[in-house]
């Protein structure tokens, strides 16, 4: 008889969110409680709040080779960053413009056209507003963006980009962007580099300096940490306005009563996140790489999506995703709900839109027999052998299962 133990469910969801690790709700337990002041205020219930901000910044500056704790700002999330960075680059460019010249140049952002939505749809309300306009780098067959579009993109608008924002890793099929070349060549013409990290923090080694970004943004939820609580780094000497008015919180850039519980939980997750990185890097490579080659040998007609090749520096670890012809990807999300396995198809955020996945359409595949069946697999850090056995028997039995009742699309 089957028992729960031998046939668990599976929650192959980790690039929508991850569950709260223990070390990370721990590390929140003081200041749900006993530490509930104020960092703002004088008074001694303040300043020890105050004080643990201050360990707590030093520590996520120290985690991703920040030169300075100032450099650290706090945010609600990785969306909330991305907005920030886009506007505040835009609203910068434009200063800069009005005070030495009589006529300022229309902005223009640089992104890719495979950027998560929190990028994306600011591009587009941006543009809306009249405020900016954005260009939209394609990427290659396997989701990398290419140095010389970039080059030819900056040489075509000399003087009128005001940022680069390229991501770092990409949450639909992993790709994993060279981003420090693409910051050396923004930097040779002059323009400020940010990169939505969101994905990559916690799965693959992730410096600031290394890479040599302006601007970098991070999501808690996405290692294990608590959900709403992000950052901003912005490197010393590139300042941006703030966001969100209001007070004096974050040395002005940043208004709202701190959330010390949530960033003191996002830093202890990033610090144990950061321990055996490597050691689980290789782990969960071979296990995503095991179940890739048992779904693409069981099953015909399904394509691995991104990078194929096995190097962390090019795909992240923990993502499996493929596109699977004349299939239905809701219902095959829902086929293997239903088996015992969490998955996802195009992006959690487009669910309910029965489009293609813009990854999926910049990556060239315009055929519409393949393009509607995209699923993603994101492994967590701990699956243990067993429930790759399980994820390899299940997910091609739920393809075929999917396709032959997707027939009549
Ligand atoms: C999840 C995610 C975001 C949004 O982060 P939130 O903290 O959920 O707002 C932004 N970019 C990427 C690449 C993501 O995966």
């Amino acid at each position: 008889m089957s028992t729960q133990s031998d046939n668990p469910y599976i929650y192959a969801d980790n690039a929508a969110t991850t569950p709260l690790s223990p070390v990370a709700r721990e590390a929140m337990l003081p200041f749900l409680g006993g530490t509930f002041g104020n960092p703002s205020g004088i008074h001694r219930v303040s300043r020890e709040a105050a004080h643990a901000l201050a360990d707590i910044r030093a520590r996520l500056a120290r985690a991703l080779g920040a030169r300075d704790a100032g450099e650290i700002y706090l945010t609600s999330g990785g969306s909330e960053s991305d907005n920030w960075v886009l506007r505040g680059a835009v609203r910068r460019f434009l200063d800069q413009h009005t005070a030495d010249e009589s006529h300022s140049p229309h902005p223009f952002v640089v992104t890719s056209a495979i950027e998560h939505h929190a990028i994306l749809h600011c591009c587009e309300a941006m543009e809306h507003e009249g405020l900016a306009t954005a260009i939209y780098l394609p990427v290659d067959a396997q989701g990398h963006v290419r140095a010389e579009d970039l080059e030819r993109a900056l040489a075509a608008h000399e003087g009128q980009v005001a940022l680069v924002s390229v991501m770092l890793a990409n949450n639909e099929i992993g790709t994993v962007e060279d981003i420090r070349e693409l910051a050396r060549i923004a930097h040779e013409h002059g323009i400020p580099f940010h990169t939505d990290a969101v994905q990559a923090v916690g799965h693959i080694p992730v410096d600031v300096r290394a890479l040599g970004v302006d601007a970098l943004s991070l999501s808690a939820h996405k290692f294990h940490g608590p959900r709403g609580v992000g950052l901003l780094y912005l490197r010393e000497g590139f300042s941006i306005p703030p966001l969100i008015a209001g007070g004096a919180q974050e040395r002005g850039e940043r208004a709202g009563t701190e959330n010390l519980a949530g960033a003191a939980g996002m830093t202890a997750a990033l610090e144990s996140a950061l321990g055996g990185l490597e050691n689980r890097m290789t782990r969960v490579a071979a296990q995503r790489d095991r179940l890739i080659r048992a779904v693409i040998d069981a099953v015909p007609d399904v394509k691995l999506t991104g990078d194929a090749g096995p190097d962390a520096t090019r795909r992240l670890p923990s993502i499996a995703s493929f596109i699977c012809k004349d299939v239905d990807g809701e219902l095959l999300v829902v086929l293997l709900d239903r088996a015992g396995v969490a998955a996802a198809t195009g992006s959690a955020c487009a669910t309910g839109s029965t489009d293609p996945s813009h990854v999926i359409l910049a990556l060239g595949e315009t055929d519409r027999r393949w393009n509607h069946g995209t699923l993603r697999l994101s492994l967590a850090d701990d699956a243990t052998a067993s429930d790759i056995d399980a994820l390899c028997e299940r997910v091609p039995a739920c393809i075929l299962r999917a396709r032959a009742l997707s027939g009549t699309m």
